[in-house]
């Protein structure tokens, strides 16, 4: 991949580039930014910047053989490592075992989050990891020389996925890597690592895509209209991945809205049996289904409020409008901010894995607690 085909952070690549040709070349370095932000292209551009036989100022040639290798993800001096899950009992653990895979869908969407890779490889609600026989793996590629004779490069992409057992056999690797030897750990979490690697690498954060840059993304992946690309860069706040997702499941927008009302009038009236039911539907659906659910219901609510003191929005469909007509007095700025914590901390908890149907429930006896206490105070009052 090429820096030219990365949207946005413009003043990360002049720095990358201008750290190149200087020869200051941190060992390990973490690339560190939320869900869909382009920090594994990044890495990947800058490690083909690294590895290309003829680089100009500004970017990779893309034509030399070591670039048409990295473009592909074959090149033999490229080591990916991700979180996995082990298929059945032969199965040693190691990324090498899916690499196929990882390549197929990294290809295709090189802005990818966890979900869709899980999904990609029928993960279900098993654990992924990065397991402590890839950090043995990692170690052994290290000790090994170099293929095409210049740097060996190691992607570990979602180092949050690694337990302690995993991060310390590799702790001493990341201090000491041998020589042309370019680690980059590219993580969502970088709060959930451990101190010591922290403390063992250059630090690159990256930002969050503006909703501009986000539909720019999606443009460049889907086709799609201005106003389509932009109104889910909208719902995802600038997560490509998610945007990605939600556009490709569009067909799914207007049972989207059916549920999302269901579940808010059943919240309304604290009707426990169909919040159950609801729950059970909830748990039965991949993590990316609930989170873009939750995501899209959050943008909703956030809609509801803000036409409540500024009518004219656009980008919504009449069924859309029609809901924020009807329910525009269940949600106002006296309550946004609860109920948003709620369903905010239900997609954290999905994405950390918890199980579908007790967050959903749990977000559920929340909310509805909220309007209870609403109209308690409105009968007393
Ligand atoms: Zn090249």
């Amino acid at each position: 991949m090429q820096f030219s085909a990365v949207v946005g952070h413009e003043a990360i690549k002049k720095k990358l580039i201008s750290n190149a040709s200087e020869g200051r070349v941190a060992h390990t370095r973490l690339f560190a930014g939320p869900e869909g932000c382009g920090a594994l292209p990044l890495a990947l551009a800058y490690v083909q910047y690294l590895a290309c036989a003829a680089p100009t100022p500004n970017d990779s040639c893309g034509k030399c053989s070591a670039c048409i290798k990295m473009a592909k993800l074959i090149h033999p001096d490229l080591h990916l490592s991700f979180p996995m899950i082990k298929e059945n009992t032969k199965s040693k653990g190691v990324s090498n075992e899916l690499i196929t895979e990882f390549r197929d869908c990294l290809l295709v969407n090189p802005y990818m989050g966890v979900d869709n890779w899980l999904d990609y490889i029928n993960a279900g609600n098993k654990q992924p990891k990065i397991y402590v026989e890839e950090a043995s793996e990692i170690i052994r590629q290290l000790s090994m020389v170099s293929v095409e004779d210049g740097y060996k490069f190691f992607i570990i992409w979602l180092p949050e996925f690694m337990n302690v057992e995993t991060a310390n056999r590799l702790l001493k690797s990341l201090e000491e890597p041998s020589d042309k030897t370019l680690i980059i750990l590219v993580s969502e979490k970088p709060q959930d690592l451990l101190s010591t690697i922290l403390s063992r690498a250059q630090l690159q954060k990256i930002e969050a895509y503006s909703i501009e840059e986000c539909a720019a993304v999606i443009h460049s992946l889907v086709e799609s209209t201005n106003e389509a690309a932009r109104k889910v860069s909208e719902i995802a706040e600038g997560n490509v991945s998610l945007a990605k997702w939600l556009l490709e499941n569009q067909d799914e927008s207007d049972e989207q809205l059916d549920l999302f009302r269901n579940w808010m009038l059943a919240c309304y009236q604290y009707n426990i049996t169909e919040l159950i039911n609801q729950a059970d539907s909830f748990q039965k659906k991949g993590r990316e289904w609930q989170k873009g659910f939750l995501t899209y219901g959050l943008f909703m609510i956030r809609q509801t409020v803000l036409k409540n003191h500024q009518p004219s929005l656009n980008r919504l469909t009449d069924q859309e409008n029609g809901f924020l007509d009807k329910f525009a007095r269940f949600f106002h700025p006296g309550n946004y901010a609860e109920i948003s914590t709620y369903v905010n901390d239900a997609i954290l908890h999905i994405e950390r894995n918890g199980h579908g149907k007790i967050i959903f429930f749990d977000c559920c006896i929340l909310i509805s607690d909220v309007f209870r206490k609403e109209k308690f105070a409105k009968t007393n009052a």
